[in-house]
Order: structure tokens, then sequence, then C-alpha cells
């Protein structure tokens, strides 16, 4: 019979980033299992450790950090404005939205007082401010933020109750051109992150309505949607758009190789990808 981790030991392996390879190992007898384990526990810290050192003396800044400042440059230079807008959302601009008591949504927003939440999401501040820049600004108009967003989730790999959303929009295009555009941003993002390999497949969202979803494998990176679409005229807008939003967690989570977003967000018990207890 092959014995495979003790509960505890893959606690602890996931917590060190390991491999599925490391996580997968089995073993015929326990005494084998635990000087296994001490040898890959050992490996995984040293590699944190090795990590951290690189961290303090040539990085000097979380990828999450630098993986911003790559994407703002790629954006900025191709066009888009960068804006910042407030974390702090009003209950108007989330029913703008038609995030309301039965929205799949709603259940998952962090209010702070009755009238005021955390953002769960970038698309209502985008929004607001493109209503004037399409006044002032002559079209296309291309704005983007990267920002923090909330929402709670029940966990696992994949999800974080704070996170760090990229959504760029571009107001006016050829209809014709929309898809094909979808396909370029997805592009330029994908590049500045890093991660040569993903795809494109349609998909349902509970805001948008039929979605562009970009993939790696199972995971969504991101998800991208065209318009006119129903929400416009709440804003009293109208015109052919498309706009993706990017999780950056997940971004450097599929980029490192890493197991869960946990350890690329932001963090009080990892740094960088590391966790702080080795
Ligand atoms: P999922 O279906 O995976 O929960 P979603 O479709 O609800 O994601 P969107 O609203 O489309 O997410 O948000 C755009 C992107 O933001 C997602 O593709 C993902 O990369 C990222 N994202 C969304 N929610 C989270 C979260 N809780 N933690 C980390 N990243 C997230
Ligand atoms: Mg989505």
């Amino acid at each position: 019979m092959s014995l495979l981790w003790t509960v505890a030991q893959q606690k602890r392996l996931s917590e060190l980033n390991a491999s599925e390879t490391q996580k997968n190992m089995s073993f015929t007898m326990a005494v084998e299992r635990e000087a296994a384990f001490k040898q890959v526990e050992l490996l995984l810290v040293n590699e944190g450790k090795r990590r951290l050192n690189k961290l303090r003396n040539e990085t000097r800044r979380p990828e999450l950090c630098e993986l911003e400042a790559r994407l703002v440059d790629a954006l900025t230079g191709t066009g888009f404005v960068q804006v910042t807008t407030p974390v702090i959302l009003s209950r108007k601009l989330l029913e703008k939205m038609t995030i309301t008591d039965e929205h799949a949504l709603f259940s998952q927003v962090f209010w702070l007082e009755e009238n005021k939440c955390l953002r769960p999401m970038l698309a209502p501040n985008l929004y607001y401010i493109l209503k004037d820049l399409l006044r002032l600004w002559e079209k296309p108009v291309r704005i983007f933020e990267i920002g923090s967003c909330f929402r709670k989730e029940s966990q696992g790999n994949n999800h974080l109750n704070e996170f760090t959303m990229l959504n760029l929009v571009e107001w006016d295009l050829p209809e014709e051109q929309r898809h094909e555009r979808i396909v370029q941003l997805a592009k330029i993002v994908m590049n500045a992150a890093g991660i040569p390999e993903y795809s494109l497949e349609h998909a349902i969202s509970v805001v948008y309505g039929k979605t562009i979803d970009v993939m790696h494998g199972e995971i969504e990176l991101g998800s991208g949607a065209i318009g006119p679409h129903f929400l416009d005229g709440r804003w009293g807008m109208v015109g052919p758009w498309v706009g993706i939003g990017f999780g950056l967690e997940r971004l450097l989570m599929v980029r490192e190789g890493g197991q869960n977003v946990r350890s690329m967000g932001k963090s009080l018990t990892y740094l960088d990808g590391v966790r702080l207890n080795i």
C-alpha cells in the first residue's frame, strides 16, 4: 500500500508553493515519508529565502507592483490614459450597474454603511468618468484603471476578498472591428504580463451578459465585454465600445506557476509570493 502526505504536511507544502509533483509524492513507509518531507520542506524554505533575498537586494519591489508598472507602460504606450478613482463606492453607482438585492454579486459586496460599499469592480467609476470624457475629448476615448476591488468570496485557490483589477475601456471604434480589437487588447496585456499561452472563450457574466473570457487552462484571467450594451443607456451613453477586466494576482499566479492567488496578493502572511513563516 502506498502512503501519501499527511493532511498537515499537505497544508504546509501548499503554503510553501510546492509543485504538483512534490505534492503528489507517495511512499511505502512512514519513516520514508517523514524523511522526504524534511527534505522537500528544506528545499522549499531555502527557495523562499532565496526569493526574499532577491527582493531585498535586487528587485526591491513585489511582482504585483512590477506587473502594475509594466501594464501601465504597455497601455499608456498604446494610447490609453490611466485614471484613479475611489475605492469607496456609493449604493447609487452600484445600482446603476443593476447590482441590487437579487443580483448574484450583491451578496458579495462589503458594505461600510447603508449607502457606501467597497467597490467590487471598477466599471461603475469608469462609466462615470467616461460620460464626461466623451464630451470633453475627441473619440475614441481610451482609459484604464488598476486598483483594489473587494468581494466576499468563499475563497479557494483563485479568489481573494481583496484583489487588484485592471479594467480598460476603448469607447468608439468601428463596430466590425470590436472583436478583433478585444483580441489585440488581450494580447497587449498578456504580453506585458509575460503569459504567451492563453485562449479566448465566450462565456456568460452576471453583470455583462455575454463576455469573452481570457483563459489559461481552466483559470479565468480576464473578462472582456463589447458594447453597445444594455447598461450604457442607464448612464446616458451610446456607441460601440470594448473593455476587458483582468485580475493581476491571477496573472501572477499563472506566470509564476503558483498554486494560489493568496501568495501573490496584498498579504500579511506572504511577501512577494513567499510565505513569511519559513
Ligand atoms: P470568477 O468567475 O472566476 O469568480 P468573475 O467572472 O466573477 O470571476 P469578473 O467580474 O469577470 O470575475 O472580474 C474580472 C477578473 O478579475 C477575473 O477574470 C479575475 O481575473 C479577476 N477576479 C475576479 N474576482 C476575483 C477574486 N475574488 N480574486 C482574484 N481575482 C478576481
Ligand atoms: Mg468574468
